[in-house]
């Protein structure tokens, strides 16, 4: 909605208005940086390309260029430009000008900036929304004939509370290349628009899969144009995660069946998206807005030299990103494209939620704004990140989109990483284990993750391992998790952390680490594959390693069927059961009520209760215990009639058969869930 051709008509009507400086001041140490704090900004939404009736017109943000040129081609890669053209000034919004007659669909362009005397290279700009192969040069074409049948009607899953979505993170390659996928379109955004598609065994795969399982929400890798794999040669079936951004509103092309065709990549997008929304789920992107593939080769630099990125005060970049660089969402023109590429992606694509790669980088303000524009848009569009940066950044650090600030946030969550660690062992400490494999020590820190970060009067948050005070307000602040891409499967952390026991106690585990996600307050996020007990071979930053380590062997769901069976319990009881998914502190507060239990005697033991029907259960009490010890564990039971939820690795959310109470035994690595009416 916000950007084909008649909106672009529309915009041209309407548009102009410059941002107002006035509302700005330094977020960063850096004095190098104050020097673009009163550079004019242009905030209308014909930036870089608008295309009308007659015209096509061109609008390039460079305040400080001494000349820009505007470069046409007939094709997206190769041969000369048919036509050069010098752009002109506008006059106080730092952009530059060119119209040619006529629509020019089907042509390419290249921006040239003039800076301190010299010509830089050229560049698609920051805002190509279709580009030939490689991202090098931006498209034309008519975005409204990209849209596939129905899509005017297409719409994402309706979202109350963010702790009803439950978000499955996959890799287009990592659900699709296997042989055993029995996917056609294999590594391609259009592998999830297959219906039917079977494991040799005779399993679905793909899409039905996902249905099976009954996620909410895919929450997928990188899928902008990004720069790692060569798409003029896609039979090198190079693999990437894709945190390199190159052209941050246009899809990548290695998942389209032609990257040479600029509008397939944008077509392909959406059929997949609708596929998933004609299924009932949500697809939330992973953006990388925080820092660029290159430094001075980005589009950013080429484009406005020094302006969107971050320096010291030496001039260098600054690298909070650990990847070169970092961008700057406290200076308005980065701010305003942040949100305004968000939107775009939100009415364009239909996405129905953000997941913020190194969200601290990005100041408070700006994540701010990214809520409050998209809820306006669609309040069902779910916002969240990373609460922390990879390394130092001038930002001063009350400024940063941190985790321990996301009270200050509206409508924004982060990932607890404190659950994360304290359920499985450190994150880069391969061997560590954590409270579900028998390491004491980590009960309150479990806890800390239970109660979603709220503040709880029987939840000790000094004795925390990572973060020492309850940081949310909310429950939807919070994403709970035990992995994800990064670092080690959840598979191959059990397989270095408990090296020597047998295969049943890790798959014991794995159950009980994702039973404490799944019933934990807050919002749920599983690592596409972990269901089927996928691996990476031990491998824990695989993001440029082969298919052979990354794809997921659809044969390990029928090798793994139980460990399916119970992911899938898992998911049936939290959608079932709005005593998981409280929406807010006080709920939590008043329901949740955990038992007495001394840690220094009986380590690796939580038992706790949701209370007088909380959040509207139909369940008047669930009693939830966990048990990450080596042995089996006798809790005591209020005597009354029980329906047996979970027990020994079996979960059923419509029992598994009854019990009076009493004394109950805990197999070890598991967990023991009740109800009563
Ligand atoms: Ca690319």
């Amino acid at each position: 909605m916000y950007s084909n051709t008649k909106a672009l008509i529309m915009a041209s009507i309407i548009m102009g208005a410059a941002l107002a400086p006035a509302a700005l001041h330094a977020r960063t140490n850096s004095e190098y940086d104050a020097r673009f704090i009163d550079w004019p900004t242009y905030s209308g939404d014909d930036l870089e390309l608008s295309v009308d009736n007659d015209m096509t017109r061109f609008r390039l943000w460079s305040p400080k260029a001494e000349a820009v040129r505007l470069n046409l081609y007939d094709n997206g890669h190769t041969g000369k430009a048919y036509s050069t053209i010098e752009m002109t000034p506008d006059s106080n919004n730092g952009t530059w000008t060119a119209s040619v007659p006529g629509q020019l669909f089907g042509k390419f362009y290249t921006f040239q900036v003039k800076s301190d005397g010299k010509w830089l290279n050229e560049t698609p700009g920051v805002w190509a929304k279709a580009v030939g192969v490689n991202g090098k040069r931006a498209a034309i074409i008519d975005m409204t004939k990209t849209n596939p049948e129905g899509w005017s009607e297409d719409k994402g899953p309706e979202v109350k509370s963010f702790n009803d979505v439950i978000l499955y993170e996959m890799h287009h390659r990592d659900m699709s290349m296997h042989p055993s996928s029995g996917i056609a379109n294999k590594g391609k955004f259009l592998a999830l628009t297959e219906p039917g598609t079977l494991s040799p065994e005779g399993l679905a795969t793909g899409i039905d899969h996902l249905k099976e399982l009954g996620v909410t929400h895919v929450h997928i890798l990188p899928s902008y144009d990004y720069n790692s794999v060569d798409e003029a040669n896609l039979q090198l079936n190079t693999y990437n995660w894709g945190y390199d951004p190159q052209n941050y509103n246009a899809p990548e092309g290695s998942y389209s069946t032609n990257p040479s065709d600029p509008a397939t990549r944008v077509r392909e997008m959406k059929q997949m998206i609708k596929a998933l929304h004609d299924a009932g789920i949500g697809v939330v992107m992973d953006v990388v807005y925080n820092h660029t593939a290159e430094n001075d080769g980005s589009n950013f630099e080429l484009t406005a030299p020094g302006y969107y990125h971050r320096h010291w005060n030496d001039g260098s970049y600054s690298d909070a990103s650990g990847c070169g660089n970092e961008t700057a969402s406290d200076l308005a023109q980065m701010r305003d494209y942040i949100v305004n590429s968000v939107k775009y992606w939100a009415g364009e694509y239909h996405v129905d939620g953000f997941r913020f790669d190194l969200m601290a980088i990005h100041d408070i303000d700006t994540m701010n704004e990214v809520a409050k524009a998209l809820k306006e848009q669609n309040p069902s569009i779910f916002v969240y990140g990373e609460g922390w940066t990879a390394s130092d950044s001038p930002l001063q650090p009350e400024h940063r989109a941190l985790k321990e600030n996301v009270a200050k946030m509206e409508n924004i969550a982060v990932f607890s990483d404190d659950l994360r660690d304290a359920v499985k062992g450190h994150f880069s400490a391969a061997e560590d284990r954590g409270f579900a494999t028998g390491k004491p020590g980590n009960e309150e820190t479990v806890k800390i993750g239970i109660v979603a970060a709220t503040p709880h009067p029987q939840v000790d948050f000094k004795k925390g391992n990572n973060s020492k005070f309850p940081y949310a307000s909310s429950p939807e602040m919070i994403v709970n998790y035990v992995s994800c891409h990064d670092d080690l499967s959840l598979t191959d952390k059990l397989r270095k952390s408990m090296a020597g026991e047998p295969e049943e106690n890790m798959l014991a585990a794995a159950k009980l680490a994702q039973t404490i996600v799944f019933t934990s307050q807050g919002t749920p996020f599983m690592f596409a594959g972990e269901e089927v007990f996928r691996d990476k071979q031990g491998v824990h930053n695989s993001y440029k390693s082969p298919d052979s380590i990354n794809a997921i062997d659809w044969s390990n769901k029928a090798r793994y069927a139980d460990q399916f069976d119970y992911y899938k319990g898992l998911v049936a009881l939290r959608k079932a059961h709005p005593a998981f998914r409280m929406n807010n502190a006080a709920d939590i507060a008043h329901h949740l009520k955990f038992d007495k239990i001394d840690s220094s005697k009986t380590p690796n033991l939580i038992s706790y209760s949701l209370t007088d029907n909380a959040n509207g259960d139909e369940w008047k009490e669930i009693k939830v215990v966990f048990n990450g010890a080596s042995e089996a564990r006798t809790v005591n039971i209020k005597k009354d009639n029980w329906i047996v939820v979970a027990d020994d690795g079996k979960i059923n959310p419509e029992g598994l058969g009854t019990s009076k109470g009493g004394k109950m035994t805990v197999a070890p690595y598991s967990a023991l869930i009740l109800a009563r009416k």
